[in-house]
């Protein structure tokens, strides 16, 4: 009897296969002709708008000032326009429901004219409101208690675009999405919410140092993104692969990373060739992706653009990994931006690289030259240092997930605790600030505000912390823990709003301190001991890996929320409530519908991977594990037959019949947890879903894994880590 394997069929497959390569040509169209090709960008609005249009548009963008309908129509015309030149059938309106993904509905341009003809159309209305269904898309509760409808806004502050497939293409116009009452659906409105309401604070620092100038704050953001290629045979032969993105059977490869000798590695031309041709897209869609190279474990890379500000950062992180979603298998491969693709080796984040701008360019937590420059720094600096310090569990639950726990708190991300590194020479500088004017150790002088100057702060890679949740690199905070699968919004929305708090709080005071006539560097330098005393528990620039820490910042009281069950009851705490409400970033309602979201999200996500494994379990290795057990009985029986010695054979049998008792005992108690159900809120779901299920599940991939180091190769199903990781 023949079986097909589908492991020896992908492995046969992949060896025979070519490629064609070559697929984009940077000589026939230089790459500074393809940047920003399909973008409704300044420039094209310049050259289609006329030019008051042109300027109250630039307006709302770059100030934020409120759109005037009146101009929409107009935009509308000169859009569809430049879209049908550009081979656009249809338009559509893309939002970021809180399903994590994008969601789009397309329209065509034509109505028809009644004689049997047709035109095109697009009108202002069209541009600034579209009306989906919105019936489908997780409301958490916000729907049901009002309507059933919701509708998408124009967000003109990230430009519209054409997205190119093989027949035809598209306008897309990013939008915010929102239900009839006004609550959001999505998480796009929190972010340009948040950033609104860091700009209000940031610009009454700035007043007091004297800028008129400035007329809004930015936040900016460059998101380094990890993910995984493998050769997409491997792919379709992985149930778990395909319907829950990581393997949830898998036993250690041989070779891991151990060797240390895929980070900054040679690229495999295959995967550089797939690499150029999501460059070349990105470029066209005005994506500034500039760095490539391999990451830390095998088959693992790493994409990262230059930063934008946050919001149309976050958009162009959605589109970084659909386009290598969806050019990879072009090239035969599968691109898995799973937080934890395989066990035991790396997984996937994305380095949130943060900081505050002007509109006018200055960066904000740049060091200057001057004693000037330097103190507004050193408030913007304590701004956020305050902020992680008093909302550490707020950025924890900003990146909770069920696919991020896997990664969180292991030996290779920063741990579920949060912190803040500095490094050797910002902390110098904040322990002589704490001290008043005392006596520098390493600069041998005294730290004045609005007179001293600081030391030179390192910006080199190679004197960073690695370890560290959230670090202080230069000139920007780096958040490492966000998920590589996950929107930016959310981390950022609650970044944000926190710094905003920790500006208001500290505008507050030195307006205060300045009506009554005191100086405000004399102000900020009263001000700042306090404020850092009060934070500096969260300031670690030690290994965040090592179990030192985990006991330090115990005895510190520094929170630890291991998984996504223990952090997402912190979004409905007084406290956070309090604090989103107030800088109108979320309303109550929202929070409950994020929260009830993220519990259900949680739940669906393992049960799903459960009851996967519990059939590949019973579909694909008991089988297996079946037919080389029946192969050895026959050994057993055979050697006995012809006289010989048969004892290493009975040994052998006795062990693969106890491994795969074990394993049908644990899939069957996995089967059984799956059917009880539990009992209580959504959040009792999910704790019964940590606390039941996955330990369930640990058990079954023990034995399976065991079975895949005991049955024969040719009747092993599922490809392998020694293969998916290492064939290309
Ligand atoms: P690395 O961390 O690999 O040394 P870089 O320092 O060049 O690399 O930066 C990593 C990311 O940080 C890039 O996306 C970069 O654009 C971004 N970045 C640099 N400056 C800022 C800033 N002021 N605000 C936000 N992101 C920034
Ligand atoms: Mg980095």
């Amino acid at each position: 009897m023949t079986h097909t394997n589908p492991r020896l069929a992908a492995l046969r497959a992949i060896a025979s296969a070519e490629y064609q390569l070559q697929q984009v040509n940077f000589t026939e169209t230089h790459m500074k002709d393809l940047f920003g090709k399909n973008v409704f960008s300044e420039a094209v609005q310049r050259e289609r708008l006329p030019k008051p249009i042109f300027k109250a548009l630039q307006k709302t963008i770059r100030q934020g000032a409120p759109l005037d309908p009146a101009i929409a129509d107009t935009v509308a015309a000169a859009m569809k326009d430049w879209a049908i030149e550009h081979g656009a059938t249809h338009f559509t309106h893309l939002f970021q429901p809180m399903t994590g993904l994008t969601a789009e509905k397309h329209d065509s341009f034509v109505v028809p004219t009644g004689d049997g003809k047709a035109i095109l159309e697009f009108s202002g209305k069209e541009l600034v409101r579209g009306e989906p269904d919105a019936s489908s898309f997780p409301s958490g509760g916000i729907r049901a208690t009002f309507e059933a409808r919701g509708y998408t806004a124009w967000d003109p502050t990230s430009p519209a675009y054409i997205l190119e497939s093989p027949n035809g293409a598209t306008l897309v116009i990013p939008t915010a999405f929102l239900s009839w009452t006004g609550e959001a659906l999505d998480k796009k409105t929190p972010l340009l919410r948040s950033m609104e309401a860091l700009s209000n604070q940031a610009l009454r620092i700035l007043r007091l140092f004297g800028n008129t100038e400035a007329r809004r704050v930015f936040t900016t953001v460059g998101s380094e993104q990890e993910y995984f290629l493998i050769d997409k045979n491997f792919y379709y032969a992985r149930p778990d692969l395909i319907n829950a993105g990581r393997t949830l059977f898998g036993a250690p490869p041989p070779k891991g990373q151990e060797m240390e000798d895929q980070y900054f590695a040679h690229i495999h031309e295959r995967v550089l060739a797939c690499m150029a041709d999501c460059e070349a897209q990105l470029f066209k869609l005005g994506v500034p992706v500039k760095t490539r190279h391999n990451e830390v474990a095998p088959s693992q890379h790493e994409i990262a653009p230059i930063f934008e500000d946050s919001n149309l950062a976050t958009d162009h992180q959605m589109m970084i990994m659909e386009v290598l979603r969806k050019t990879a298998p072009r090239y035969g491969l599968a691109c898995l931006l799973h937080e934890k693709p395989f066990a035991g080796i790396n997984g996937s984040g994305k380095h949130n690289n943060w900081s505050m701008a002007t509109d006018t360019g200055e960066n904000l937590l740049e060091p200057g030259d001057t004693p000037h420059d330097n103190a507004q720094f050193l408030v913007f600096c304590v701004a956020v240092i305050r902020a992680v310090a008093k909302y550490p569990e707020l950025l924890r639950v900003s990146v909770a997930s069920a696919h991020n726990d896997h990664r969180l708190g292991a030996n290779e991300a920063p741990p579920a605790i949060m912190s803040v590194f500095l490094g050797d020479q910002l902390q110098d500088v904040i322990d002589q600030l704490e001290k008043g004017a005392a006596k520098s150790t390493k600069q041998g002088g005294y730290l004045e505000i609005g007179v001293s100057v600081l030391p030179k702060l390192p910006k080199h890679a190679g004197d960073r912390n690695r370890t560290s949740p959230f670090a202080f690199t230069g000139n920007k905070f780096e958040f490492r823990a966000v998920g590589s699968s996950q929107s930016i919004a959310g981390p950022n929305t609650v970044l944000n709003t926190i710094v905003a708090e920790s500006l208001d709080y500290i505008a507050t005071n030195l307006e205060k301190a300045k009506a009554q006539g005191k100086d405000i560097n004399k102000a900020i330098q009263e001000l700042l001991p306090s404020i850092i005393k009060e934070s500096k528990k969260v300031i670690y620039n030690g290994d965040n890996y090592t179990p030192e820490w985990h006991q330090e910042a115990e005895r510190r009281g520094l929170p630890n929320l291991r998984n996504t069950p223990d952090a997402l009851p912190v979004i409905l705490r007084k406290d956070t409530i309090e604090l989103l409400t107030r800088y109108r970033v979320y309303t109550e309602r929202e929070l409950q519908s994020r929260f009830a979201i993220l519990c259900e999200n949680y739940v669906k996500t393992v049960n799903i991977e459960a009851r996967l494994m519990s059939m590949m379990a019973k579909t694909m290795i008991l089988p297996a594990a079946l037919r080389y057990q029946g192969e050895v009985a026959s050994t057993v029986n055979a050697t006995k037959a012809a006289g010989a010695d048969n004892s290493a054979q009975v040994e052998l049998l006795k062990s693969l019949t106890a491994t795969l008792s074990d394993f049908q005992k644990a899939t069957a108690t996995l089967d059984r947890a799956l059917a009880h159900h539990a009992d209580g809120d959504v959040l009792a779901h999910a704790r019964y879903f940590r606390d039941t299920i996955l330990p369930a599940m640990a058990e079954v991939r023990t034995f399976g894994d065991k079975l895949e180091t005991m049955v024969a190769d040719d009747l092993w199903p599922l490809p392998t880590y020694r293969e998916m990781l290492f064939i290309k």
